[in-house]
């Protein structure tokens, strides 16, 4: 087949420019990844063309029989990696896997209950933007301002004044190991259904760097493409009791036709995930994140919580600057990241107080704890130095060089 360059110059260029921009610079938002060229070679694929609106052996559609085997293997390999009882692994993304459950769980205007965003919880928690936030009544723990810590005191007084349908853990921006069993017994005594989103540390409970919450929850929410490092995408999986309900409320409920195409690259990832260099992948991620707090302490930041027990760290950057001041500043250095409300956040959502850094993808690159150091260390002297262009240029310099030096795809030009 002739190459995309030639097919459609335009489009071609745009996504060589992309791929550059990955090669080259620092990508640190704790919500992406590299996933392998195996994943994308399964996504660029053939099965984009089927259609197979069902579960494999009960489609709506002919002619599903390779499509059914590639569905069998990703919901088999999902058991294996998770150890639910019931897996679906059609949701679009992670958005779309919490709407699917919401459906199967609640009735419009039931309440539920999950993380304050400002906090780190995520929009589908019950914002109102949201229609999470929209068909449902939400109501928002917080965390302890004082520690950045969740509370489950306070998660259990709100617990029994509002009498909640659902109660959401797991977040999109906290760095502390999360108390699954501890979420579980408070939804048992208010008798509400608890379900836990790991869209952020799916690959740290996948390789059992983290505690799962499968064997504390009615549902399990997540997204395929973070620290699980497989195509951008959703997984939901549920008890025995739900797991039905799981199914009808994806398909017909939420959703079309499955992404076959994806559904064979989640195959993929799930498979590179079940092998022992993933466990060293994931603990590798933990350890430069512990590494990279560590350095940024001792140059003088604070952190939310004080450090990190997982992927990623927030600073809170106090009267230094704002969160936009310093994205911006790194951004020239060549460091991606994006700024993040803190706990007690004065600067409002947009501008913000924090900055969110990730290194699941700086992991994948190659990168071990020195080079973590190396890179907390030009983050430090990027914020110091946000209105010395001079300065930054010279720390995108290197960062290029260090990243140039681990390529993310030695062998490939994008086609
Ligand atoms: C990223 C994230 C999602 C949403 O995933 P999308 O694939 O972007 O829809 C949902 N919940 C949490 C906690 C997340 O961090």
């Amino acid at each position: 087949m002739a190459r995309l360059s030639e097919l459609d110059p335009s489009v071609h260029a745009a996504m060589a420019a992309e791929f550059v921009r990955q090669r080259d610079e620092l990508e640190l938002i704790a919500s992406e990844n590299y996933t392998s060229q195996a994943v994308m070679r399964a996504m660029g694929s053939v099965l984009t063309n089927k259609y197979a609106e069902g579960l494999p052996g009960r489609r709506y559609y002919g002619g599903c029989e390779h499509v059914d085997e590639v569905e069998r293997i990703a919901r088999d390999r999902a058991r294996s990696l998770f150890g639910a009882v019931g897996v679906n692994v059609q949701p679009h993304s992670g958005a779309q896997a919490n709407a699917a459950m919401y459906l199967a769980t609640c009735k419009a205007g039931d309440t539920i209950m999950g993380l304050d965003l400002t906090h780190g919880g995520h929009l589908t928690h019950g914002s109102p933007v949201n229609s999470s936030g929209k068909l449902y009544h939400a109501v928002h723990y917080q965390l302890d301002e004082q520690t950045g810590r969740i509370d489950l005191d306070r998660v259990r007084d709100l617990a029994r004044k509002h009498q909640p349908r659902l109660i959401i853990s797991g977040y999109s921006a906290y760095p502390r190991a999360i108390d699954f069993a501890g979420f579980g017994e408070i939804a048992a005594e208010v008798g509400a259904l608890h379900v836990a989103d790991i869209s952020h540390i799916a690959g740290l409970v996948a390789a059992g760097l983290h505690d799962s919450p499968v064997p504390h929850c009615a549902f399990v929410t997540t997204t395929t493409h973070k620290t699980l490092r497989g195509p951008r995408g959703g997984l939901i999986m549920a008890n025995r009791e739900w797991a039905n309900a799981m199914n009808k409320a994806v398909f017909p409920g939420t959703q079309g036709g499955p992404l076959m195409h994806v559904i064979a690259a989640k195959a993929v990832a799930f498979g590179e995930a079940l092998q022992p260099s993933f466990r060293a992948y994931a603990a590798q991620v933990v350890a430069n994140a512990k590494a990279m707090a560590e350095r940024l302490v001792e140059r003088g930041f604070h952190l939310v919580s004080g450090g990190t027990d997982n992927h990623l760290l927030l600073i809170d950057l106090q009267e230094l600057c704002s969160g936009s001041e310093a994205e911006e500043a790194l951004g020239r250095a060549g460091i991606t990241v994006n700024k993040n409300t803190v706990p007690g956040e004065k600067r409002g959502a947009f501008v913000t107080s924090g900055v969110r850094i990730g290194t699941p993808a700086m992991t994948t690159r190659g990168m071990k704890t020195d080079h973590a150091r190396q890179v907390a260390d030009w983050i430090a002297d990027a914020i110091h130095a946000r209105d010395d262009a001079e300065r930054l240029a010279s720390i995108r310099a290197q960062v290029v060089e260090l990243c140039r030096s681990l390529p993310v795809y030695p062998e490939s030009e994008p086609a």
